[in-house]
């Protein structure tokens, strides 16, 4: 089943909200009983977004979506790991969705913590390990140039999340190249409530 959109129309779609959200103007559609009876034996949402977990960044309220609308994925750091990657082709092949917006943000938590963890050469105990050993080849790159700062990380972050989904998912690649999907990073002020596209792969234009 698929949504019928292009990956244009999925990116408008998703910033026009945003637009909506920033200036107080959210029309708060699709939260009623009649949309959740209407959604009780199927869903088809046009847009995916993988994003951090921080509880400043709820997708469907940046947005201004309702029940319905998106399929959301959300870890600290918006790390790529294999119940990730399913999820996204779960998304992409089975719900047929023509578009995936991963979401940084702001003083990233998870991107903070992974460079204290570097800067000061402590490794975080248990499954928080996990979240700085895949964060970290992002400060890395980021700071091939000197004067990067902590949100220059940030949207390194997000720029290595949209390659890798890409790269590790043979069946995302697939659907990208044949046109049917595609993903672009996107970064959101935590101040302003903005949503800023950083990156893609794919048929989109930013
Ligand atoms: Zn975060």
């Amino acid at each position: 089943m698929s949504t019928d959109l292009t990956p244009d129309a999925v990116l408008d779609r998703l910033l026009s909200g945003n637009r909506r959200y920033v200036d107080g103007a959210g029309l708060h559609r699709h939260q009623d009983p009649a949309r959740r009876a209407e959604l009780a034996g199927e869903q088809h949402p046009f847009g995916m977004v993988f994003g951090c977990a921080d509880s400043r960044v709820p997708a469907e309220v940046v947005f201004d979506q309702g029940l319905g609308d998106l399929f959301v994925i959300r870890n600290a750091g918006h790390i790529v790991d294999p119940s990730v990657l399913g999820s996204i082709e779960f998304g992409v092949d089975v719900l047929g969705i023509p578009l995936t917006l991963v979401l940084g943000h702001t003083s990233c938590g998870a991107v903070g913590a992974t460079i204290t963890a570097i800067d000061t050469h402590s490794t975080p105990s248990g499954y928080l390990r996990d979240v700085v050993e895949r964060i970290s080849p992002a400060v890395f790159e980021a700071r091939r140039d000197p004067s990067a700062g902590y949100d220059d990380v940030v949207i390194e972050n997000v720029r290595q999340t949209v390659t890798a989904i890409r790269e590790k998912s043979t069946a995302v690649n697939r659907a990208i190249t044949e046109g049917r999907t595609a993903i672009v990073g996107a970064l959101y002020n935590l101040a302003e409530g903005t949503v800023t596209p950083v990156h893609a792969e794919g048929r989109v234009t930013l």
